[in-house]
């Protein structure tokens, strides 16, 4: 049975908004859990705290399950069998909607953006098995591999479109979910986040002055913010979205222009004034410089946490920089860190990472471990065991 669909009532102080009529319950891990975060190079006085909407679930989907319990509900409600949604090779959120798709019976098709196009006549184009990819063949879903020179030139829009017509030609309903999963349906997610969080905070007053979360198609940041300046208990919180592509001038105009208009959020304050960016893409999307990989590793060793190399681990670097070079972006000194997810990630920096670790025979050990002259022999100690 796939999950049921139910009527959506939003918060109260979201009501005068345009709601989604269906929810369907995704996100098993929720109410995520929100624990106290000790990351090493945190300045004195800071106190930081990690929400773990990296363990909501849909098979490590991160982010991206609080948008698809709005978008998938869509999909069905509206009777499609297929999804087509479009991102990077490595995409979250291409993969997260593969496994979403399934969850639901719908064929999932996944336009994804390759360094090069290595087809020839007789060659056809390879994606791989590393990371995300694994998982999107795993759900069989059809891949429609692009160049990033062709997806510069058509843009994201024009290729989903191209491939909607294209099912359609085949007799196929595909449903279109676009960058990220982050248009105005989408971005209902986060204020349910918002929502999540009010009675996290109000059973467990934390104090929270600021909350930080990554920044990649706008949605999570947009629906974080407008829920925090809509509820009338998060109104003194101050959002920050760390970009890891593009920069502040786009993500303003595209949540102002492409988000917050199809939420019915028409009248009130632009995004301008409802968060504050860091612009922290580096050398560009998807790829890390060794000192944000160095950051993974370091905050993996001091506290169990695993950071993703394109989003949360961009944004904690990001983050630690903007405390020890601008303490004052931030409203005090009690942050929320939003972690978004991202773990298989990880497996395509494999061999940047791989130098960032210690030596393999400093920490490898052989067993059974050799035998010395004094310890005696393995009867004596089986039977002291
Ligand atoms: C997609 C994604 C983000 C960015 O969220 P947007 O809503 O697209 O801005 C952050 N972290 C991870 C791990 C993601 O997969």
């Amino acid at each position: 049975m796939p999950p049921a669909l139910h009527p959506y009532k939003p918060p109260s102080w979201a009501a005068h908004l345009t709601p989604p009529k269906l929810r369907t319950a995704l996100a098993i891990g929720a109410p995520t859990p929100i624990t106290p975060w000790s990351v090493p190079g945190l300045p004195a006085g800071v106190e930081l705290w990690i929400k773990r909407d990296d363990f909501t679930g849909v098979e490590l989907s991160g982010n991206k399950v609080r948008k698809l319990e709005f978008l998938m509900a869509d999909a069905v409600d509206r009777g499609h069998d297929s999804v087509v949604t479009i991102g990077g090779i490595q995409s979250n959120h291409c993969r997260a909607t593969a496994v979403a798709a399934r969850m639901f019976g719908l064929e999932p098709h996944l336009i994804l953006r390759i360094p090069e196009k290595t087809h020839t006549d007789t060659d056809k184009p390879s994606a791989g098995l590393t990371g995300n990819l694994l998982v999107d063949r795993l759900m069989d879903s059809r891949l429609w591999l692009v160049s990033k020179a062709e997806y510069r030139h058509h843009g994201s829009e024009k290729l989903l479109d191209m491939v909607v017509s294209q099912l359609r030609q085949q007799g196929k309903n595909p449903y279109k979910i676009p960058v990220g999963g982050s248009n105005a349906l989408g971005t209902w997610g986060y204020i349910e986040m918002v929502r999540e969080l009010e009675q996290q905070l109000a059973a467990d007053p934390l104090g929270i002055t600021d909350i930080v979360i990554a920044c990649g198609s706008g949605g999570s940041l947009a629906g974080t913010a407008l829920g925090c300046h809509l509820s009338p208990q998060m109104g003194d919180v101050r959002v920050h979205g760390i970009c890891v592509c593009d920069n502040e001038g786009y993500f303003f105009n595209h949540i102002d222009t492409k988000i917050y208009p199809g939420m019915g959020h028409v009248d009130g304050p632009m995004s301008r004034s409802l968060v504050s960016l860091v612009e922290a893409a580096g050398l560009g999307y998807g790829i890390s410089r060794p000192e944000e990989l160095d950051t993974i590793a370091t905050v993996a060793k001091a506290t169990g946490v695993i950071l993703d190399p394109v989003y949360s681990g961009k944004a904690v670097h990001a983050l630690l920089r903007c405390l020890r070079e601008e303490p004052r972006r931030f409203r005090g000194s009690r942050i929320l860190f939003v972690h978004t997810g991202g773990l298989l990630g990880m497996y395509e920096k494999a061999p940047q990472l791989e130098r960032l670790l210690p030596e393999e025979h400093s920490t490898h050990y052989l067993l059974p471990i050799a035998e010395t002259k004094n310890h005696g022999t393995d009867k004596e100690r089986t039977s002291s065991n």
